[in-house]
């Protein structure tokens, strides 16, 4: 339903969670944020942490506050379910701990980190093949087969693993990602739903409407179809399906009101 993300140099948990308060209007059935917790620098050792709740955007923020959730990395999500129960199992960020995981404790420790908006149509057939390939799920989502298929396709570039992942997918998404390994980094990639990108000052967010960004930056980046984004905090790079870099003249920052 809602998606927001965030590459920065200060703790941007306080913006994920008022970006999901901007879109709380639009209903949804669960929400959750996960941050980098090494993007900080006063945390080197730090990985992906999330929250996840059934409750209101407020609840969340209360969990958030309880656990010291803390990073410059980070996204969020307001969940409307299509694929699976409104529980907190199923609420996103999704996980990927990698193929044959001992379960772990869950909430921390991942390696991919995913949120999405949509619907993915061949998402059973991707579950099988993941499932062959040592993939334990967690959920009953169409979502958890994009986290996974970003692992198994990951080789040292988050960017590369989500291009190469999406060209897999059937169906409808906004997805924005983050990886154990990189934590100044946040990909985004949008078929079939929308998403912007903000421009900050040393920051840059991801939204799935720019009213998530209010307060926080009018400059954004309409993302086309098919188009994938590269956000760490001094720059953003845009590509388009087939691989080819977006210039600004293709892709216009524009002020919002
Ligand atoms: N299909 C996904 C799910 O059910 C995403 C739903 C949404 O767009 O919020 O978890």
């Amino acid at each position: 339903c809602g998606i927001v993300g965030a590459v920065s140099q200060r703790n941007i948990v306080p913006i994920l969670v008022q970006g999901l308060q901007r879109l709380e209007y639009r209903g949804y059935d669960s929400c959750g944020v996960a941050v980098h917790e090494a993007s900080m620098g006063n945390n080197p050792m730090g990985g992906l942490h999330r929250a996840r709740s059934t409750a209101r955007v407020a609840e969340l923020q209360a969990q958030v506050d309880a656990e010291h959730l803390q990073g410059a990395t980070g996204i969020a999500h307001t969940r409307w379910a299509t694929h699976g129960a409104p529980a907190v199992h199923n609420a996103h960020p999704h996980f990927s701990h990698g193929p044959n995981a001992a379960p772990a404790e869950t909430d921390r420790a991942g390696r991919v980190a995913l949120v999405h908006n949509g619907i993915i149509e061949n998402h059973q057939e991707l579950r099988r093949m993941l499932q062959a390939r040592g993939y334990a799920f967690s959920s009953q989502t169409d979502t958890e087969v994009i986290a996974h298929l970003v692992d198994s396709l990951y080789d040292g570039d988050l960017f590369d693993a989500v291009k190469a992942a999406v060209a897999q997918l059937h169906g409808a998404y906004a997805i924005a990602v983050m990886h154990k390994d990189e934590p100044h980094r946040v990909v985004g990639a949008r078929a079939g739903s929308p998403l912007v990108l903000g421009v900050g000052v040393g920051e840059n967010f991801l939204a799935s409407d720019a009213m998530a960004l209010a307060g926080v930056t009018d400059q954004v980046v309409y993302l086309k179809e098919g188009d994938l984004v590269d956000l760490q905090p001094g720059r953003y790079w845009l590509v388009d399906h087939d691989g080819q870099r977006l210039s600004e003249a293709q892709r216009p920052v524009r002020t919002v009101h």
